[in-house]
């Protein structure tokens, strides 16, 4: 039997998914080896390829309502969302990473009068791409357009709950000039597909985004082959509120980077950490707003959150309502189902409050619409909360003082810091975690690094002396 894909907002069956064999993997990875080796794509100059990920870019945008309904029919993101952002994402990784190898720059060292030496960039082969289920296609696409656009073959693996509109869009692929097998999907479970992916002699790079403990797994079977890896991975992200901070701004903020996504998203920011002195009003201004948020039919195009996107993430963000308040948080909002939803995996958005930093709640990704406010006393005392984790993928930091901004942004031990915003990709600009929020990063440089290998070329300009040996 398969694994089955249900739509979050209805529970009803979207498709019985069979998991492709070891033997499925092996045929799919020769053939992208073999598609490779041709040069089809691989030898193609650069303009070629611009050409192509461009007209992919525009196969996307043409495809957009039908790609936004597939991915909100299968992970429950309102369509407001998914039309609007996901889907509009996917195309630009496309047209990024095309202007990106237009204008790369070489490297040159001519120090030493009698050499010259030029580091040269070449394509790596076969790379294996693992997406999870949260926001399918923009964070498939990223790695696509990366990996082809250096002029590999790709092989992509969504989240066997999610699978929908990277099979889709694997399949538009089709219709543009993209050499057949240059990207190809495998579809099935982790623990059998994927695990049959990522050990795989014939892959050259395995980029992996997911969970903490999966990546530690997929980073073992790499071991064993010495596949280099980049990991994106879990989050507990820390939102930091100082008093001098321009309240309504940080309050939209604070609200959108744990509750936008339904809550499921890496970067999400679900701990808050409120200045004392600023905290009742802050709070209570938090719980109201969260409290009125639109949950409800993600198909609607009024709808602010949808369902959760599966019953085992209903049942974890229960679990951990529960954990958190049996170890002495207070409930502030949220939790429970809306009234008139009966069916799919609603609930309303949940705040809770607790003065332990060290509490499971502050500790352990929820991944979903669950924000955990805490309050600090003193700009350190902030520091030390916001870094208290295992994880270090994101800080947020609201203030309106320039030196304490820079402060802030030197003392948070994260990948990223956003100051004053949300949630604000800068794909040129490495995204990544720290600890165990991953190894790497994608956007233009680190991408370049990572699908690309370098080479190293010294030419002598003179007759430098050579030793003559046996002379
Ligand atoms: P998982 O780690 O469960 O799965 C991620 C992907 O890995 C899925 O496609 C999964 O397949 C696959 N997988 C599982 N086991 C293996 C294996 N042994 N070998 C190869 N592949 C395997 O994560 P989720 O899908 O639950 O995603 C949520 C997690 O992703 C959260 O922790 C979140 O923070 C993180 N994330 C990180 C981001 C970042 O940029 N840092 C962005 C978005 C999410 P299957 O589902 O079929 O089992």
């Amino acid at each position: 039997m398969g694994t089955q894909v249900i739509n979050p907002a209805t529970e009803a069956l979207l498709l019985d998914l069979e998991d492709y064999s070891a033997e499925d993997v092996d045929r799919i990875i020769s053939r992208a080896r073999a598609v490779y080796d041709s040069g089809v794509w691989s030898a193609q100059s650069v303009a070629a390829r611009q050409t192509v990920l461009h007209q992919i870019a525009d196969m996307v945008d043409a495809h957009v309502a039908e790609l936004a309904q597939l991915e909100t029919s299968n992970v429950g993101l309102p369509i407001s969302q998914t039309s609007g952002m996901h889907v509009s994402r996917a195309a630009l990784n496309f047209r990024f990473f095309s202007d990106y190898i237009g204008q790369a720059e070489g490297q040159l060292y001519e120090q030493n009068p009698d050499y010259l030496t030029m580091v040269t960039r070449h394509s790596v082969g076969v790379a294996a791409l693992i997406a999870p289920w949260n926001a399918p296609l923009a964070l498939g696409a990223m790695k696509i357009a990366a990996a082809i656009a250096f002029g590999n073959s790709a092989v992509i693996k969504p989240s066997e709950q999610a699978p929908l509109t990277l099979t889709r869009f694997v399949e538009l692929l089709g219709k543009t000039d993209l050499p057949k097998d240059v990207v190809q999907i495998v579809n099935g479970r982790g623990s059998t597909t994927g695990a049959a992916l990522v050990s795989h002699p014939g892959v050259d790079r395995i980029s992996f985004t997911g969970g903490t403990e999966t990546g530690r797994v997929i980073m073992g079977a790499a071991a064993q082959t010495l596949t280099p890896v980049t990991m994106e991975l879990g989050g507990k992200s820390a939102n930091i509120i100082f008093a001098d901070c321009d309240f309504d701004r940080a309050l939209d903020g604070a609200l959108a980077s744990i509750y936008a996504g339904n809550g499921q998203q890496c970067l999400a920011g679900s701990r808050i950490l409120v200045e004392e002195s600023i905290a009742p009003r802050f709070i209570d201004a938090f719980v109201a707003r969260a409290a009125n948020i639109k949950v409800g039919d993600p198909m609607l195009k009024d709808t602010q959150m949808g369902p959760v996107a599966s019953k085992a993430q209903y049942v974890r963000i229960q679990d951990y309502l529960q954990s958190a308040l049996s170890d002495g948080a207070k409930h502030l909002t949220g939790g429970a189902r809306p009234d008139g939803l009966d069916q799919g995996y609603y609930l309303s958005p949940v705040a809770i409050q607790t003065d332990d930093p060290g509490a499971r709640i502050c500790q352990e990704e929820v991944f979903g619409p669950f924000a955990t406010l805490l309050t600090f006393k003193s700009e350190e005392e902030a520091y030390q909360i916001a870094n208290n984790t295992t994880f270090g993928l994101v800080s947020y930091v609201w203030s309106q003082d320039l030196g304490r901004i820079m402060r802030a942004q030197n003392a948070l031990a994260s990948g990223v810091v956003w100051v004053n915003t949300p949630m604000t990709r800068e794909l040129r600009a490495p995204f990544g975690g720290i600890k165990e929020s991953g190894i790497g990063a994608e956007g233009g440089h680190a991408c370049a690094a990572f699908y690309a290998q370098q080479k190293t070329v010294t030419i002598p300009l003179t007759d430098v002396p050579l030793p003559k040996l046996g002379a």
